[in-house]
């Protein structure tokens, strides 16, 4: 039985984390500052006797008691929305979050995952994207907070592994979906489908022509517990390589909705990707994985969150 720390985890990944940890029968201490975690998601875990709560922002120095076998770092905002009315934070959660976290995972001996986003590719120059791609960013951009952010922290827990020969691994996660996502984070699939839901116009920005691929968080999940078996500390990527355009995606809520929605175009935020679909191949090699949840599928399952949400 392993003994894991998981910041953000009262996140939307971080808390599917926490409670795929506790049903595999691991201990889990879920640390989270609440700046865009919720304490909703992790409320069904607080009676469990094998979960901890520390609410704590792990930009400051990170104390845990006792011993870990992981350090999972998954605190930072993850919506271009959060970040850019967060901009400092973000770039702090990125760096001295990311090295908090390294320290006390060096100090107790344990695992280190990063994750780390298809954002290190910025607007790729190239498609899909390859772990290889070294990525087209703007640094000075306002996604450059956030990309930059997570660039640093894969440089900085590189240098850890190299340095002082931690164990550790990159995931680069590609745009995650599912259940307990923030209904007002901003991103795509709240937006659309809470406008979908209420009936109210689902607004594509730009053309609708940019493109993503978007992966159910059950998916992701399990790709997570496979990178953390093997031993690799390159990054890799998990997403779903199901690619389409946004303007596609928002035909296909309004069709699982069965919403009488129309579609408005605004306009397209500045260095908003052209393009995103991952390569998976070294995930399929390495981990022998794939998504195996159908979008389809995935959005009927988020779909059903969102009406009781909103119902709430
Ligand atoms: N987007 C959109 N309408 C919205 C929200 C987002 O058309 O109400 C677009 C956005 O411009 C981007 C894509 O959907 O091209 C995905 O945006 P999201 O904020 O989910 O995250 P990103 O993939 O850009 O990090």
């Amino acid at each position: 039985m392993a003994r894991v720390l998981i910041t953000g985890g009262a996140g939307f990944i971080g808390s599917h984390l926490c409670e795929s940890f506790l049903r595999r029968g691991d201990e889990v201490v879920c640390m989270d500052n609440f700046s865009t975690g919720n304490r909703e998601n992790v409320a069904a875990l607080s009676s469990n006797p094998r979960f901890a709560m520390i609410d704590h922002n792990v930009s400051d120095y990170i104390e845990v008691d006792g011993r870990l076998e992981a350090v999972l770092h998954f605190a930072s905002p993850a919506s271009p929305v959060d970040y850019l009315e967060m901009p400092i934070q973000t770039l702090k959660v990125g760096s001295l979050g990311t090295h908090n976290a390294l320290g006390l995972a060096k100090a107790k001996q344990a695992k280190f995952l990063l994750a780390s986003t298809s954002e290190v590719y910025g607007d790729p120059l190239v498609r899909p994207q390859r772990e290889d791609y070294w990525g087209n960013v703007n640094p000075i951009g306002p996604r450059g907070v956030y990309d930059e952010a997570k660039r640093f922290a894969e440089a900085m827990t590189m240098a850890y592994h190299r340095f002082h020969g931690l164990n550790t691994r990159i995931v680069r996660i590609f745009n995650t979906y599912g259940p307990r996502m923030r209904m007002r984070d901003g991103r795509v699939v709240p937006n659309f489908l809470t406008q979908a839901l209420e009936g109210a116009p689902l607004t594509v920005y730009g053309k609708g022509t940019q493109t993503r691929s978007f992966c159910y968080i059950d998916d992701l999940v399990r790709g997570l517990h496979r990178l953390l078996e093997v031993e690799h500390h390159l990054p890799v990527n998990l997403g779903n390589p199901r690619e389409m355009t946004v303007l596609e995606f928002a035909k296909k809520i309004i069709e699982l909705t069965g919403s009488a929605s129309e579609i408005v175009f605004h306009p397209l935020p500045q260095d908003d990707p052209q393009v995103r679909q991952p390569d998976i191949s070294k995930a399929r090699e390495l981990l022998g994985w794939e998504p195996e949840v159908s979008l389809e599928e995935g959005l009927r399952q988020t779909i059903r969150f969102f009406t009781e949400k909103l119902r709430a």
